[in-house]
């Protein structure tokens, strides 16, 4: 395996700056109260730089800037737009090493998965949106001989995007490449916890576009965000992060009337039928690598198979194999190339994952594996690691309906299908679901059955851009990815002629 080196130390493909500024006008502009906060990696807890603390005023004068640079981007043509996501992404390709490392230094997730997922999958959107931009088309009907109805894709303007800790660059792009494609501008607002591998990438990028068309406000929800999410002059906002914080989004959106694309928390049901124990082959030991998966991530993904229901009938083999199979994912190093776990984003994830310990404890579920912090020792001691950590329960308890946001699973049983369903629906949310089965039969009726926006079936924990992807329930409101989206960022002009 290979072992990047810390970013600041000799050989580090990353160098951050001391301080990072607003991104206004195509300009890093200082904050207008003048204050920065600091920037921690939770591989180690040290800071490594400060950031621009914005608030209402940077705000303003971004969206300002970003209704000048309209008046020309929103005449580019779409080809135009298409070659310019395509130039980003092919920088980000010739950069992917440094990307994956900024990224990881940032969130702490293992730089093995930003080198071969989080930023593939962002590069690929960048592509993606590029060529269904290409593809879309409006609409002319014949009202009659000489009166003919034509519809028009216009972009809405300039959007506000509020993005969380956990995917810093994907959850980016996932908002910023339709957005763009669409010929809107926009004022992007990172989450305070991971502000800076987003001017690691705006560094690589920021000359391929036109001055204010993206505009980066660095800073805290409330400081930041919130004058961003209600301010009287964007035309859409987009965000993801918690539940409660989309209530508020909502609120804000609803003085202004703007539409809203919200991608909120989850407590995906990861459901396992007993056929899947037929046979001891090659798809039982998927089905075992899927049980596996809720500590991907260190559990910090909002579609986290973070309860597991297993058929009664092959409960005890079926877990027993699945615990030790857990055991072999390796923690460590987040900048080791074979570390599959590695630090949680933040100091606070890390007392909130160990008080969803206690709370499980206290309600009686059984600590089947992990329950507390990990100590892996040297610079790392200074970390935020959690052992993976199995809780045997009751699906009323509240490690089973609380969303905790890291490698916790809550595990219990089912008899029957229809109990299966039953106990997978009995949450608020509806975002992701996994089942699997060697019965095709019973993957379509739980995959219609259960209530969420994605059901993976024998598989878990891919995210193509052109599948779908967004909430039932308190999961959230409207979709990302899919070439809808483009829709999502335009509004419908008709033109109603007469020869
Ligand atoms: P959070 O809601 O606290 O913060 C997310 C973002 O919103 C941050 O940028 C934050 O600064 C900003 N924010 C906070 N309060 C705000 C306010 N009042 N007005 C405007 N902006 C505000 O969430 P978090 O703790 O950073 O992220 C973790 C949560 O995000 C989890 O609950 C997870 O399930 C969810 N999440 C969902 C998805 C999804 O696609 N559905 C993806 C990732 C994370």
């Amino acid at each position: 395996s290979t072992v990047y080196a810390n970013p600041g130390a000799a050989g580090s493909v990353v160098s951050y700056r001391p301080r990072y500024d607003n991104f206004i006008g195509g300009e890093y502009v200082p904050p207008a109260k003048g204050q920065y906060f600091q920037n921690v990696t939770p591989v180690t807890g040290q800071v490594f730089t400060e950031v621009a603390r914005g608030t209402a005023e940077d705000v303003d004068r971004a969206v300002e800037a970003g209704w000048k640079a309209f008046e020309s981007w929103k005449r580019t043509s779409p080809t135009e737009r298409s070659n310019i996501l395509l130039k980003i992404a092919d920088v980000m390709e010739q950069n992917l090493e440094l990307l994956a490392v900024a990224e990881t230094w940032e969130n702490g997730k293992p730089v093995r998965e930003t080198l071969a997922a989080d930023i593939p999958l962002a590069i690929d959107h960048f592509r993606y949106f590029a060529g269904a931009l290409r593809a879309q088309e409006g609409g002319i009907s014949e009202l009659d001989h000489d009166t003919i109805a034509y519809h028009f894709h216009e972009p809405l303007g300039v959007v506000g995007q509020i993005i969380p800790w956990n995917f810093p660059l994907l959850m980016a792009t996932w908002k910023l490449a339709p957005a763009l494609a669409a010929g809107n501008c926009v004022v992007l607002k990172p989450a305070e916890q991971t502000p800076a591998s987003i001017h690691v990438w705006l560094d690589l990028v920021k000359d391929l576009l036109p001055a204010g068309v993206l505009n980066i406000v660095n800073g805290f929800g409330i400081e930041a965000g919130a004058p961003l999410a209600s301010h009287p002059r964007i035309r859409k906002v987009a965000f993801t992060g918690e539940t409660t914080t989309g209530r508020l989004i909502m609120q804000y959106a609803s003085e202004n009337l703007i539409p809203v694309t919200l991608e909120l928390g989850g407590k995906s049901p990861n459901v396992f039928f007993a056929d899947v124990a037929e046979q001891k082959d090659s798809f039982y030991d998927k089905a075992l690598e899927g049980f596996s998966f809720f500590a991907l991530n260190q559990g910090e993904v909002c579609t986290c198979p973070s309860r597991a229901l297993v058929q009664r009938s092959i409960y005890d083999g079926f877990v027993g194999d699945a615990l030790e199979r857990v055991k072999k994912v390796k923690q460590g190093n987040p900048l080791d190339t074979s570390t599959m776990i590695g630090a949680q984003a933040s100091n606070d994830q890390l007392e909130k994952i160990l008080s969803y310990m206690d709370i499980g404890r206290q309600e009686g579920a059984k600590v089947l594996i992990g329950g507390d912090r990990a100590d892996l020792g040297g610079e790392l001691s200074g970390g935020f690691y959690v052992n993976p950590t199995v809780f045997e329960g009751q699906n009323s308890m509240r490690i089973f309906q609380e969303e905790i946001f890291g490698p916790v699973l809550s595990l219990t049983s089912f008899d029957t299908f229809d109990e299966a369903i039953s106990i997978a629906n009995d949450t608020l949310y509806g975002l992701g679901a996994g089942v699997w089965s060697r019965d095709v039969n019973t993957l379509y009726r739980a995959g219609r059955a259960i209530e969420a926006g994605r059901v993976w079936s024998n598989t878990y924990h891919q995210y193509p851009a052109h599948a779908a992807f967004g909430g039932y329930k308190q999961s959230g409101i409207g979709r990302e990815n899919h070439k809808m989206m483009l829709d999502h960022y335009q509004q419908t002009k008709n033109l109603l002629v007469s020869y």
